[in-house]
């Protein structure tokens, strides 16, 4: 490779940021925003611009290994398809499962999924998207028919006014917060933050509403009622466009049967709640963006659907600087979705419960074997790990070992399982369970697609070449398919006969039921392929696509959007006498997941070295701690160490910390391990925002 500036976009968050990646002949990479990418305009945030740092050979998986001695590909390769084909002939296709990842392309997701789903004939493939997103997935499926994000990153630009709920956006998509700040600056952009936290997004607000974790539902139930009482709806839209009004409506004021109810349910002051509802009662542009402390809930689907509610009552969606905005935390969380990566999907926004879907996907495959329901989400698989149903497991670009919930039940159904095989870039906390070790390409490296938080199609391109022998995921899946006798399904030669293949398959017998359809992209040449500008979907036509369901038309059997009836539930797990604390867990500007990359940059080491635990200064006096202390967490399921924050930003009676860390900072550490393994009933996301917990000084010896 010379040093020719190359298009690429960033492998960090859902915001898809386009970047020119550069590296000159001495080696050095620099990178720099693309200005002429949509979702950025040429801005990059402190983990972008720090990306160029970020590559090197440090701790890179170089060569595949089996039993942690090297070995060559065809040996470990081998060994896979032969494990994975003697577990199925003896225990059945559910006996094995890949867990993936929403760093991994489309591509390689989408091979991925054919092969499990497909010819295996299993569902059990899932991914740590589940973690991110899939309350959303849910909520969207629901109320709309089918997983839309309805708007586009210009709804920000022409809001009048943004709910940000369950969102730091400041830290967590800053690149699009600043997008929000600067149209604050340009036309009065009101903000309103719903955060039990007072963070850095709260900064620069009309208003923030520090709500107890957990009454979300409360919250938008009651702004419901208020709309309800107030006479602000869109009757005409609510009788042409949407079902179920009535019985959504009757459980609200029901469930939040007035102001000073709402007030004292989410612990807040009624003249704050007044504000609010007030302003979103008569400000017609309103966007409500959330995220992760909506999604990552026992009852994060609810949430999701208590506020779309409140936009379909208003009709409020579609439309410019309006809609629910669901943004998603990984590069191709979006991308997943696409393929059908969870495994309550199919592929394609096909469902195994929407009649001939199942045939259709066989039909385009020629997958006799096709898998007929739904496999195992996240925490049911590693759960099914521990219990030895699962005895061959494939994990793809990801860290369960320290992300998971009740991490370490899955370190210990790791150990146990009879068969891991891990691809990754670098050694982590999970490799180290692997039986075979199977070295991918990084960011880079890679060749294909991701999807950004907007339906942004965008290209992820090489400018470096792959060092030892590593290899892309798309080409490792494929070969180990081949292996396994599915040849001819898997003999692609590039991603973009992938890509092309995926794109046939969305507009397949798709006669506009369903709005994910990428059929003018179905035979794209290769060039066009490796030229491909950033583009919406659907991609029907030539168009460009731009907003989706304002036109009050929902891919439903009746063309009409559902108001889901959701009442209060509350927190899974209330605080005791032995757990008195609430544990909050979640990003920091500078990291990113379990930190195998940015944990390599000192400058975003250099803000905060370790996991600190932030608490209120009641609650760290009443335990006896300090700022700077260090501290022992305990929950019912691990426990952890933090260095003490003391904070006015923590409500009293919670705690916060950083999902980051792992064995880098003290044996058994790390969010994950404290963290329940509850998961909401609809989408199977963990309960990642509350947690009992119990902190003490740590004794230093
Ligand atoms: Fe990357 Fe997200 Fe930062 Fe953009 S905002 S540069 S996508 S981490």
């Amino acid at each position: 490779m010379g040093s020719t500036e190359v298009s690429t976009t960033c492998p960090y968050c859902g915001v898809g940021c386009g970047v020119r990646a550069d590296v000159a002949p001495d080696g050095e990479a620099s990178v720099r925003g693309d200005p002429g990418h949509p979702a950025n305009r040429g801005k990059l945030c402190s983990k972008g611009s720090a990306l160029g740092e970020t590559i090197g050979l440090d701790g890179r998986l170089l060569h595949p290994e089996i039993d942690g001695r090297r070995t060559d590909w065809d040996a470990a390769l081998d060994r896979v398809a032969r494990r994975f084909q003697d577990t199925i002939a003896e225990h059945g296709p559910d006996s094995v499962a890949f867990y993936i990842s929403g760093q991994l392309l489309t591509e390689d997701y989408y091979v991925a999924n054919k092969l499990m789903k497909g010819f295996i004939g299993s569902a059990n493939i899932d991914t740590n998207s589940r973690l991110c997103m899939a309350s959303s997935v849910a909520g969207h499926r629901r109320a709309f028919g089918e997983d839309v994000v309805p708007g586009i990153y210009e709804d920000f630009d022409e809001a009048d006014l943004v709910v940000l709920t369950g969102s730091n956006t400041a830290w967590c998509h800053p690149v699009l917060y600043q997008r929000l700040l600067a149209a604050r600056k340009a036309r009065g952009t009101r903000i309103v933050v719903i955060d039990p936290r007072r963070t850095a997004t709260a900064d620069e607000c009309d208003l923030h509403l520090a709500l107890d974790p957990g009454t979300d539902v409360l919250l938008f139930n009651g702004l419901l009622a208020h709309l309800a009482r107030a006479g602000v709806l869109d009757r005409d839209y609510i009788a042409a466009s949407t079902a179920g009004f009535d019985q959504a409506v009757a459980l609200a004021a029901a469930d939040a049967p007035g102001v000073e109810h709402v007030a004292k349910g989410c612990g807040l002051a009624p003249a704050d709640i007044r504000f609010f509802y007030e302003l979103f009662s008569v400000t017609e542009r309103v966007v409500t963006v959330y995220s992760q402390g909506v999604n990552q809930s026992a009852h994060g689907t609810d949430k999701v659907n208590a506020i779309i509610n409140c936009h379909l009552a208003t009709g409020r969606i579609g439309r410019p600087g309006m809609g629910p905005f669901s943004v998603t935390g990984q590069p191709n969380a979006m991308g997943g979705r696409e393929v059908g990566g969870l495994a309550n999907q199919l592929a394609a926004h096909m469902n195994f419960d929407n009649g001939g879907d199942v045939d259709r996907v066989a039909r385009f495959w020629n997958a006799p074997e096709i898998a007929t329901r739904p496999g195992l989400k996240a925490v049911d698989m590693f759960r099914a790990v521990g219990e030895g149903k699962v005895k061959a497991l494939w994990i793809m670009g990801t860290n369960p070992a320290v992300s998971m919930p009740d991490a370490g039940r899955v370190r210990g159904a790791l150990k146990a399982c009879d068969f891991v095989v891990v691809s990754d870039v670098t050694r982590t906390d999970t490799t180290r369970f692997a039986d075979v070790l199977l070295p991918a390409a990084a960011w880079g490296e890679k060749d294909g697609m991701v999807t950004n938080s907007e339906r942004r199609l965008s290209r992820q391109r090489p400018f470096l070449a792959m060092p030892g022998e590593v290899r892309p995921d798309w080409r490792i899946i494929c070969d180990v398919a081949i292996r396994m006798g599915f040849g001819t399904a898997f003999d692609f030669v590039n991603p973009a006969a992938i890509f092309r293949e995926h794109a046939a398959l969305s507009a397949f017998e798709n006669k506009g039921e369903r709005l994910f359809d990428l059929g003018a992209l179905a035979d794209l040449s290769d060039e066009d392929y490796e030229a491909f500008q950033p583009r919406l979907w659907p991609a029907r036509s030539r168009r460009q696509a731009g907003r989706l369901l304002g036109d009050g038309r929902f891919p439903t059997p009746d063309g009409r959007a559902r108001f889901i009836a959701v009442r209060q539930e509350g927190v899974a797990l209330a605080a005791t006498s032995e757990y008195p604390l609430a544990l909050n867990t979640g990003r920091l500007r500078d990291q990113w997941h379990t930190m195998t990359r940015t944990g390599a940059v000192p400058r975003l080491m250099a803000n905060t070295p370790e996991p600190m635990v932030d608490l209120n200064p009641h609650d760290a006096a009443a335990y006896g701690l300090a700022d700077g202390d260090l501290a022992h967490l305990s929950t019912r399921y691990g426990f952890s160490r933090a260095r003490v924050r003391v904070t006015e930003a923590q409500r009293p009676g919670q705690a916060f910390l950083p999902m980051h860390w792992s064995g880098h900072f003290a044996a058994n550490s790390g969010a994950g391990t404290l963290a329940a393994p509850i998961t909401d009933p609809h989408s199977g996301q963990p309960e990642l925002k509350n947690v009992p917990l119990r902190i003490m000084r740590e004794e230093v010896a």
